[in-house]
């Protein structure tokens, strides 16, 4: 399982702002890795794939902003980010803004950055990927990060889960329940496209694996279209699901799902 820095924890109620610690936003499709279990399928959507608009990113955490008040650390990532051509644009963007404590930039170790300057920064930190061989620029990436003066972590994984089924799974109201409780993957409020949610497989498997409707779906927060209001409502209600319209089409995380890290698809 990739760790996408996932816990968002919200306090909500009463007119209150709501209070967010962490929070995710993938701001490219585009992979450089193919990894046949990729929690947002990745290589299955590679011929579609593409990067946001980094407007659409600064729009959508500014209106999360607006509703919840202050960020403790904004996690940037893809697909991977550094494919994004305008990714420096909108870590300068995160930097200004003063509600946003910290700046985890999450590559998987595969790619050179454009900019390093840009992370020169105490609010950054630049997050690497050890998926072993893989990770093939890992020991360069650490080297520049020391002689740019660029704060760095290193992640090493022991084990993913295989989430990527996308036929509907038999079973009851109680296993569904139970498997959104004990989910390793979930909690892991992210923003893709405008959209804000709980768990990234439950995205990209919805909008292009069983290929439902995003808009409209309470699974998925529309941050562009609606006001801090009607947003901090909308936050509420998806805390306080059972579980995501996605679970029923997932075999979620449990023991005998556990699969190596980062196998590339051949
Ligand atoms: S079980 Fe539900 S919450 Fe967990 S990964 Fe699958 S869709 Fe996401």
């Amino acid at each position: 399982m990739r760790d996408r820095c996932t816990d968002i924890i919200s306090k909500m109620g009463g007119g209150e702002e709501a209070e967010i610690y962490k929070l995710a936003i993938i701001i490219t499709e585009k992979c450089s890795l193919r990894c046949k279990y990729c929690t947002e399928y990745m290589p299955d959507i590679a011929g579609i794939a593409k990067h946001t608009d980094i407007e659409i990113c600064k729009r959508s955490v500014g209106k999360l902003l607006d509703t919840v008040g202050k960020l403790d650390s904004l996690t940037i990532l893809g697909g991977e980010l550094f494919l994004h051509p305008h990714w420096d644009e909108f870590v300068r963007w995160c930097i200004d803004d003063r509600r946003i404590k910290n700046v985890v930039l999450l590559t998987n170790a595969t790619i050179m950055p454009s900019n390093w300057k840009v992370m020169q920064n105490d609010k950054v930190v630049l997050a690497l990927d050890d998926y072993g061989d893989v990770s093939l620029r890992l020991s360069e990436l650490k080297e520049c990060a020391k002689k740019h003066g660029v704060n760095y972590a290193v992640y090493r994984h022991t084990h993913w889960f295989d989430v990527t089924g996308y036929s509907l799974v038999k079973q009851t109201e109680g296993e569904l329940c139970r498997k959104y409780e004990t989910c390793q993957i979930k909690g892991c409020w992210n923003i893709s496209d405008g959209f804000l949610y709980k768990c990234t497989t439950s995205f990209y498997k919805m909008k292009y694996m069983v290929r439902k409707n995003i808009e409209g779906n309470s699974d998925f927060i529309d941050l562009l279209h609606q006001d801090t209001d009607a947003i901090r409502k909308a936050i509420e209600r998806l805390s306080g699901k059972d579980y995501l319209d996605a679970c029923k089409y997932c075999a979620g995380t449990g023991n005998e799902n556990m699969i190596g890290v980062a196998r590339q698809v051949r």
